[in-house]
């Protein structure tokens, strides 16, 4: 048996008495001929090695470079040096893997996430990533922890869908028809019969609709997968693959969504706060240190622990679409015109401009904005009584803008159907989740929340492509 290491995680937390030990990692530095800083992955600290001439010979010395992997087997002894409590003695000190440190591109100083981006595959071995990575597992955990103690059933719903009919946003088209000389029908178009599935397919959007059918039986379900939107957005808060958790429930009105959403986010905040302090503290330095550049007035105004804590510990704002354009129309942002965006009228669509103002400069905590125009919403949302508004609801959160989609689902049929005839939305190709309203429907309502969206508030990162491992994003699908 090879594994029989001691993650450094678990060995800081020994007391020091010249136990035998097997560590293995990679190096991160070696200083002086003498003392190793081997990380595993397990936490950011390095465990230090002391590696003396006297136990080693030259040539293995020499092959311990930044990035060389070692298997060392030595004891625990108390530490000298300062901030460090014990260290390891090496008897002997294995190469697993060498490290050319003329090509090994991590250097033992501060990389700009720039350059890292363009080493995605090795920026892992980096504190920031180290950190971030290990965040975004938490996160992941939590989220299904969270919905297990509910007893919620996780559904896998499929990533290749026909149904063009959400719009969420664009889509990548699935085909293994040939480019160059695709069947056709006599009108000229691609004729789909001939492909893979018999009909046009494309990578999903969203989950929600096939997320719905499941809500139907077991009430409470929930998706948490990749999605894929073809938006030519080159923006810092949109992917074109990303993972969207989306729960699904029945008997739930836009209310009980709301509380539900609001619960899950603190929780799974709470969660990292709680079980990854270590790296949480160290993402809280990183950004401290990188706005010191920052002029005052664009720093953040609260540490990114103490913002976490605000916002597990504060209700969220619950305010109408209504009362959030007559706030962002009455601001003196808007009439000294520094949106580039004038809000003018009832109706218009919220840029991420305006959701950051709400959030940050007016109410300073995150926002959930209900009841928006239903011309700006997606044809399933349930239809408000007074037939201009829809009973959805948007999370936002500061500095990032839009971090949950939800609404309440228009149960009823005739309403629904209507809706989507005003729409363009075939409803015979949907004939299957309209079933949903001809049998048995209930008052329901799901939410969406991005995944990324949501590690970039935990980690204080601002750009999307640095918490998740090998981002897709317009002209760019490396690694
Ligand atoms: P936005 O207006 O920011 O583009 P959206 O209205 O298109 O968002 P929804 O369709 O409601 O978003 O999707 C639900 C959630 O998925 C959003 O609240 C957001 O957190 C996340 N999301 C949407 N598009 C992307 C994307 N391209 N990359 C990463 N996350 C996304
Ligand atoms: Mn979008």
């Amino acid at each position: 048996m090879f594994n029989k290491r001691v993650k450094i995680k678990e060995l800081l937390t020994w007391e020091p008495s010249n136990q035998e030990v097997v560590i293995m990692g990679w190096v991160r530095t070696f200083r002086n001929n003498q003392f190793i800083a081997l990380n595993d992955g397990s936490t950011n600290q390095n465990i230090q090695v002391m590696a003396d001439l006297g136990t080693l010979d030259e040539a293995t010395l020499k092959r311990i470079t930044t990035g060389a992997s070692l298997k060392v087997t030595g004891s625990v002894i108390p530490s000298l040096g300062k901030g460090q409590k014990l260290e390891v003695k090496a008897s002997v000190v294995e190469i697993l893997g060498d490290s050319d440190a003329e090509k090994f591109p991590l250097q033992p100083k501060k990389h700009s996430l720039e350059f890292l981006r363009e080493k995605a595959h090795l920026r892992f071995r980096t504190n920031t990533f180290g950190a971030i990575f290990r965040v975004r597992h938490a996160l992941a955990f939590a989220v299904h922890k969270f919905f297990n103690e509910k007893g919620f059933v996780y559904m896998h719903t499929p990533i290749i869908t026909a149904s063009d009919a959400e719009g969420a946003g664009e889509m990548f088209k699935v085909t293994t028809l040939p480019f160059d000389n695709p069947p056709k029908n006599e009108d000229g178009s691609i004729n789909f019969k001939e492909d893979f599935f018999g009909k046009a397919t494309n990578l999903t959007v969203s989950g929600q609709l096939e997320g719905e059918l499941a809500a139907m039986a077991f009430a409470d379900i929930y998706t948490f997968g990749p999605t894929f939107r073809a938006e030519n957005s080159n923006t810092a808060r949109h992917l074109a693959e990303f993972w969207m958790i989306e729960p699904e429930m029945a008997f739930h009105d836009l209310e009980d969504n709301m509380n539900l959403a609001e619960e899950f986010i603190k929780y799974i905040i709470k969660y990292a706060l709680d079980n990854n302090r270590e790296d949480l503290e160290f993402l809280a330095q990183r950004l401290q240190e990188e706005e010191k550049s920052l002029p005052q007035e664009k720093r953040s105004e609260m540490g990114l622990l103490e913002k976490l804590d605000f916002v597990v510990n504060n209700q969220f704002e619950r305010v109408t679409y209504t009362e959030a354009i007559e706030i962002l129309r009455e601001s003196n942002h808007n009439k000294k015109k520094k949106f580039q965006y004038i809000i003018d009228k009832w109706g218009v669509d919220l840029q991420s401009e305006h959701e950051r103002y709400l959030v940050e400069k007016h109410f300073k905590k995150p926002v959930i904005l209900t009841n928006y125009p239903k011309e700006i919403k997606a044809f399933y949302m349930r239809q408000n009584d007074d037939g201009k508004t829809v009973a959805a609801m948007d999370i936002l959160a500061p500095g990032i803008g839009e971090i949950v989609g939800g609404s309440q689902r228009e149960e009823r049929l005739e309403r629904l159907e209507t809706r989507m005839k005003e729409m363009h939305i075939p409803t015979d190709e949907l004939s299957w989740y309209l079933d949903t309203r001809r049998f048995g429907a209930v008052p329901h309502a799901g939410f969406g929340l991005g995944f990324e969206r949501m590690v970039l508030f935990v980690t204080g990162m601002t750009n999307i492509r640095d918490v998740i491992a090998f981002p897709r994003t317009p002209k760019n699908a490396e690694f």
